[in-house]
């Protein structure tokens, strides 16, 4: 199923023309839970991986685990699927508090769970993301590939983020498929193993917001989108949840430069990691194939807007940025 933003409330080139040389094109990616293949573009689906080419690893030293017990991937797995089993019986009952909660026998399943050890050496990663270009126009490979593969090791790193490889292939040259790659033996977060998902992509129009504008037009924008729309302009002029290309949406920090690690020039966004697919406050960036859904699972746990699971460090995005000339050259990532 194709995936339609509806168009914004107000044409923001109409009412200010001094944008309109700024648009740029993202490429929403519009996850949604599904079965993928290692032939499909996917968020957290299996990987079009050579068999013959080592697996990744995270050789990290120390890996960072905070109060919340490890997990393993079994148990990720089990507790969503209960999750889901819950939300979609509270979905139904509502407004009545009728079944809410967890079963008795849900909840034995749940009280079974035991943490997984530390594991020691290094970490099989994760499948974050397997973009083609022929599912995702905006893609930008190196000359030679179709394929973008992003994985990420499921344990928060010094920067407060899973550390990623990425990956450009030519999906003709894989013969013969990694069909039962390694897995971690435990995550620090059930937040960072994505749930699989097909993409859905859909090429939007984005502006950038306040902080990288000229200091007076950004103010006189922010202003204006209170007043006007009751709402932040930072949630009109960039698209929430996961896309390829587009504007950073700035607010944690100020902007900074980003440079490549290889040739020292400024790296563009590449790949926007984020969990939440939309606003609760803005409707406009919901879909309108999702729209009947959204409103169906209203305050519940999950649902479509969160359909990756996915959340870094207090739901912000992780975006991994790449050198303009070179999309070889070793990724940044950064957090906002
Ligand atoms: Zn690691
Ligand atoms: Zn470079």
């Amino acid at each position: 199923m194709t995936r339609t933003t509806p168009p914004r409330p107000v044409d923001l080139e109409a009412v200010f023309p001094e944008l309109a040389p700024l648009a740029r094109t993202a490429t929403r990616l519009h996850p949604r839970p599904g079965v993928p293949s290692p032939q499909d573009s996917s968020i957290g689906g299996p990987l079009l991986w050579p068999a013959n080419e080592p697996w990744p690893h995270c050789r990290e030293d120390a890996h960072h685990t905070g109060p919340v017990p490890l997990m393993s991937l079994a148990d990720v797995r089990l507790r969503r699927r209960l999750e889901l089993a819950r939300g979609i019986r509270e979905a139904v009952a509502r407004p009545s508090r009728e079944g809410w909660g967890y079963t008795t026998e849900e909840r034995e399943l749940l009280e079974r769970i035991q943490p997984p050890d530390k594991p020691e050496g290094p970490i099989a990663m994760l499948p974050v993301a397997q973009l083609s270009l022929r599912d995702v126009p905006g893609l930008r490979p190196p000359e030679g590939t179709d394929l973008l593969q992003v994985l990420w090791c499921p344990f928060e790193h010094a920067d407060g983020m899973p550390t990623t490889a990425v990956f450009w292939r030519s999906a003709a040259a894989v013969d013969e498929v990694l069909l039962t790659p390694p897995e971690p033996a435990a995550v620090s977060d059930a937040a960072y193993v994505p749930e699989p998902c097909l993409i859905h992509s859909e090429q939007v129009i984005e502006y950038p917001n306040s902080p990288e504008l000229e200091k007076e037009l950004g103010q006189r924008l922010d202003r204006w989108a209170i007043a006007e729309f009751g709402v932040e302009y930072q949630k009109l002029c960039i698209a929430p949840g996961f896309k390829v290309g587009g504007y950073v949406n700035w607010g944690m920090t100020d902007p900074y430069p980003n440079l490549c690690p290889t040739c020292g020039t400024q790296t563009e966004p590449l790949l926007t990691i984020s969990g939440r697919e939309w606003y609760f406050d803005v409707h406009h960036w919901i879909p309108y194939e999702d729209q009947a859904a959204n409103l169906a699972w209203g305050p519940v746990q999950g649902g479509p807007k969160s359909p990756t699971r996915i959340c870094v460090s207090d739901d912000n995005a992780q975006i991994i940025r790449i050198c303009p000339t070179s999309p070889e050259h070793s990724h940044t990532q950064m957090m906002q």
